[in-house]
């Protein structure tokens, strides 16, 4: 059965088809072979028993009626000479056709002696009546004939001959019981043959269909091993490997979608630009490895800040952040902006060369407003852009917003 397992799924098919239809050719031609032997044995029984019968039944009665009865008759001159004449002749006539076909059918070897017999006795019985015949045409008169003679010539012929077809229903009683046998024995072979067949088609069909089942299982583990291969995959070429925080890429995906929902909506949209602070004097200081730490714990601390679904944060390049926030108000986008500058400092993250801390710190340029049809898709970068580089030169360590997209208008808050 592994071999079934092996098949691919068209091949299984095919299999099982090739099983159904030996199974039905099979019982076809043991039906063929049967009806066949069914038809010898009818003939058997036709030609070898009914049709003799018959022709020994008709001896018999041509004995009786064609020559006794008219010898009867004419005894008692109830019949011409001519029709006497004519009535002996065709009798005799009719024996020995019948006689004749009778000895033509296929005979038995056990039988063929008591056949010799009576057609001895059959030739010494006509013997008798050609005798009478040509007493008949010599124009004697038969009225004086011994009836008893007559007689005794025509019970012995009957005897030999009933015997004979008292052999020939035997011969059919047993030719029946022969074919009742073989009927039997052939209809158990086909019942015995049918149900191993029909076994064994359920037995492959189960194991067929068992491993078309595990087949499918098989592809569909594949197919969710490969959805999830692929999501990895996505998931990789849209995030920051240093960070684990979603890359450039993903932002210009990302960015594109929620402007134009923002638009659509017509609701608030935030987009803040953060960079570190003097963070090429902390590489200098400390090294690119506590460099790339430092950047890691920023990430932490926004990741941390920015828990709902809609908030997006990215590492958009070096020591540089973007933070894109949908249905944020101008307040609570400044709120989250100082949380974010207190919560980097807080950190602790020790950095004597800056020239605003002890610590290191980040600047946030900030731009929130509703987002209608006029908004430029590049403003809103440019204009967090332009704030950021405000927030440097009044002093770093802060966050400035606006919600002017059209002017350089900026509220600066320390
Ligand atoms: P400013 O306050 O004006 O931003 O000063 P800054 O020194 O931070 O100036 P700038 O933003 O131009 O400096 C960027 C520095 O960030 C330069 C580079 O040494 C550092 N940097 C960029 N990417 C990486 C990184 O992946 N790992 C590390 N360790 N440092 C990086
Ligand atoms: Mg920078
Ligand atoms: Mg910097």
């Amino acid at each position: 059965m592994q071999f079934i397992e092996a098949l691919k799924l068209r091949s299984k098919l095919f299999f099982l088809f090739i099983l159904i239809t030996l199974g039905l050719i099979s019982v076809g031609i043991m039906g063929t072979t049967y009806v066949n032997s069914m038809k010898k044995n009818m003939d058997s029984l036709y030609f070898g028993s009914l049709v003799p019968v018959t022709e020994l039944n008709d001896i018999i009665q041509t004995y009786h009626i064609g020559l006794a009865d008219t010898i009867y008759k004419a005894s008692r001159l109830e019949l011409s000479t001519d029709e006497t004449i004519f009535a002996i002749e065709n009798a005799l006539k009719e024996i020995e056709k019948r006689w004749s076909s009778y000895m033509s059918h296929f005979k038995r070897d056990d039988e063929m002696e008591y056949i010799s017999y009576t057609d001895m006795e059959i030739r010494t019985t006509n013997r008798y009546f050609l005798k009478v015949l040509n007493a008949v045409k010599s124009g004697k008169d038969i009225s004086n004939l011994s009836i008893n003679t007559l007689e005794k010539q025509v019970s012995n012929i009957h005897y030999v001959i009933q015997k004979l077809i008292n052999y020939e229903v035997r011969v059919a009683q047993y030719e029946r019981k022969k074919f009742l046998d073989t009927y039997r024995h052939t209809m158990l072979q086909i019942g015995v043959v049918l149900s191993l067949i029909i076994f064994g088609i359920l037995v492959v069909l189960m194991y067929v269909f068992r491993s078309i089942q595990d087949d499918h299982s098989k592809l569909e583990l594949a197919a969710k091993k490969l959805k999830l291969a692929n999501k990895k995959l996505e998931n990789a070429s849209y995030t920051d490997t240093l960070t684990t925080l979603h890359n450039r890429r993903y932002f210009n995906f990302v960015y594109e979608r929620e402007l134009k929902r923002a638009k659509r909506n017509k609701t608030y949209i935030t987009f803040m630009m953060l960079d570190i602070d003097y963070f090429k004097q902390y590489n200098d200081t400390y090294g690119h490895v506590e460099g790339d730490f430092a950047l890691k714990s920023v990430a932490k601390v926004l990741k941390d800040r920015l828990k709902r679904p809609s908030d997006y944060v990215f590492r958009l390049g070096g020591e540089e952040f973007g933070i894109l926030l949908s249905e944020t108000d101008e307040s609570s986008s400044a709120k989250l902006a100082r949380d974010i500058c207190d919560a980097v400092r807080f950190r602790e993250i020790k950095h004597e060369n800056s020239q605003v801390s002890e610590f290191l710190t980040i600047s946030i340029g900030v731009v929130c407003c509703v987002a209608d049809e006029a908004l430029n898709d590049e403003i809103l970068i440019s204009r967090a852009d332009e704030m950021l580089y405000v927030a440097k030169e009044s002093g770093r360590d802060r966050y400035i917003i606006t919600s002017n997209v059209s002017s350089a208008k900026a509220k600066i808050v320390a």
